[in-house]
């Protein structure tokens, strides 16, 4: 494993990160049953045995139980003392000052742990960022500082740059959780977000590396051209390479939900040439000719983030769109209609929703989700046994 130095804060933590917000299910067809204790702990505890020093999780992941399930994995063995634990609370869970102190406290409970090593502010977007500034939220997490309950604070951001560089300006963060991966290097808060980020001595740490998990197979048009190379390569080490050259990323956070996934990316990310600047720039010529390839083949940007639910009529939001999106991909919706079968057998298909508008302004990714619902429900729809 790599390790990589974290800015101002002193630490020193591994350059893969490990996502909690994406720990194994119940019932992997169901997330409302819960997390699978017994597995994500096994993942969590093989993650810190193994060179994984940071670990990433917040406030609501897993309705609000992904805290508890990382604290518990962690409390054995005194893993907890060894790694980096980052969490976060969003804005939404803050009515008053006094809740503030009341999430951290549970926050701290939950984790089984005295003191968080940093503290994000859930989630800065365009329209919470005024109301922030106004409730001098960052005033609470100073005093939190100054207690030892947290020892760095920073924010983790959804939404353009404009606002990204001025949330950057505006405070000396420690850190900054932000989205990148080879397809949104022009898009939303764009490469550019590392380069504001570093200039402001802001430590950085990369979501969404594989994009919700769809950089992990290439379509055949992507991956003909990665085959092109003489080295041979799948697509997520494509994905994670692309990320790993930017020597200004401190960590990259991806979430894992089986030790298959967990062991090959532990592999790649120890791989002796996995540097900064690893990249040539012929495979940099390959990743931009992937890009145009992967833009060339029409997908809802969804990154399954979850912001947008529950919705209250029940629809899997996140659900549709990943059905749809691999359909689109693998240029075959065999699979995904079948899935999207048992979904609206189970209450949750598109065929439920309102058009309430209730979860559009959540999206980070600015979906008009009821919309695209119904584009998604065209292609989904169909399929009986
Ligand atoms: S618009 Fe549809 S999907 Fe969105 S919250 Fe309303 S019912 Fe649910
Ligand atoms: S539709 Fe938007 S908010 Fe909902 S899961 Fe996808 S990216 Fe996240």
């Amino acid at each position: 494993m790599h390790y990589r130095d974290f800015g101002k804060t002193g630490l020193k933590v591994s350059l893969l990160g490990m996502g909690c917000m994406r720990l194994p299910f119940k019932d992997e067809n169901d997330g409302s049953k819960g997390v699978n204790r017994e597995k994500a702990y096994e993942l969590i505890r093989y993650a810190a045995d193994n060179g994984v020093s940071y670990f990433d999780t917040a406030y609501g992941y897993h309705a609000t139980d992904s805290e508890a399930v990382l604290g518990e994995a962690l409390e054995e063995g005194g893993r907890r003392q060894n790694v980096t634990i980052v969490t976060k609370q969003p804005f939404g869970v803050m009515s008053s000052q006094g809740d503030i102190r009341r999430n951290l406290e549970n926050t701290l409970k939950k984790l089984r742990t005295d003191y968080i090593d940093v503290y994000l502010l859930h989630c800065i977007m365009q329209p919470t960022w005024q109301a922030i500034q106004e409730r001098e939220i960052f005033k609470e997490f100073e005093k939190f500082k100054a207690e030892g309950l947290i020892r760095h604070i920073g924010f983790s951001y959804h939404g353009q740059f404009p606002t990204f560089k001025e949330v950057c300006e505006k405070y000396p963060w420690e850190m900054c959780l932000i989205q990148q991966n080879l397809l949104d290097v022009n898009r939303e808060v764009t490469e550019q977000a590392i380069f504001t980020a570093h200039k402001n001595n802001i430590a950085i740490a990369i979501m969404e590396p594989l994009r919700g998990g769809g950089l992990v197979r290439a379509p055949k048009a992507v991956a003909d051209i990665y085959d092109s190379y003489a080295v041979k390569r799948g697509a997520a080490e494509w994905a994670f390479r692309h990320l790993v050259n930017y020597p200004e990323i401190g960590t990259i956070v991806s979430g894992m939900s089986t030790m298959e996934q967990l062991k090959e990316n532990i592999e790649m990310f120890s791989k002796p040439d996995m540097l900064a600047g690893c990249l040539s720039d012929e495979e940099k010529n390959i990743i931009i000719s992937a890009r145009e390839a992967y833009n060339s083949i029409v997908t809802i940007p969804c990154t399954e983030c979850g912001y947008c639910t529950p919705c209250p009529y029940n629809v899997d939001i996140p659900g549709a769109f990943r059905l749809y999106n691999d359909g689109q991909r693998f240029n075959n919706f065999d699979q995904p209609k079948r899935s999207y079968m048992f979904t609206r057998r189970g209450g949750r298909g598109v065929g439920e929703c309102t058009a309430c508008g209730e979860c559009t302004p959540k999206c980070p990714q600015e979906i008009n989700i009821p919309k695209e619902l119904q584009t998604a429900h065209k292609a989904l729809d169909g399929w009986e046994e």
